[in-house]
């Protein structure tokens, strides 16, 4: 069930990943709060820091879980504008997070019930309650909107080296 928090959080949540994407980051954008408060927060920053684990969820569970001063995130929520992947999934339980919040569904990676469903496997040690779909239509319009401009771009370098290509073959033949 959503609660007036999640909201919030998803919309602040929004506002990193759109951050992310200004920077060439795939946007993805998490917070960790409590109540109404915020424990940790953070975008995607794989290409930055050049690291694989650099999701936005493990960033926000560091953060919250520096904050607090202990590993068990008890009673804590994390909104995320993406559903997350088996690694961050796995990050929530081992984490001990309460609910996990998500935006959009990831067809290619979602291990909260579209692939998998890592948050509410009896066999695991911890479950989490899981809410899908808040705010998902901008969660999702952000990403698209990302990846076709990221298309745009390869295309007009691709479009760019085939031009400059042919020059030098010009240049060559001595034309
Ligand atoms: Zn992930």
């Amino acid at each position: 069930m959503t609660d007036s928090a999640d909201i919030r959080m998803m919309e602040r949540a929004l506002e990193l990943a759109a951050q992310a994407a200004g920077a060439g980051e795939v946007p993805v954008g998490a917070v960790v709060y409590r109540g109404d408060e915020v424990l940790g927060e953070a975008a995607n920053a794989r290409e930055r820091d050049a690291d694989p684990t650099a999701h936005a969820e493990i960033a926000a569970i560091r953060a919250a879980a520096g904050a607090l001063g202990t590993w068990r995130l008890d009673g804590c929520s994390l909104a995320v504008t993406l559903e997350p992947c088996p690694m961050c999934a796995g990050a929530l339980v081992n984490a001990r997070v309460a609910r996990v919040v998500f935006g959009a569904r990831d067809p290619k990676a979602g291990a909260c019930g579209t692939l998998m469903d890592i948050c509410r496997d009896a066999r695991l040690n911890h479950r989490l309650d899981v809410v899908e779909g808040v705010l998902a239509d901008r969660c999702a319009a952000l990403l698209t909107s990302f990846f076709a401009a990221r298309r745009d771009v390869q295309a007009a370098a691709r479009a760019e080296s085939g031009m400059s290509r042919r020059a030098q073959r010009r240049s060559s033949r001595g034309t």
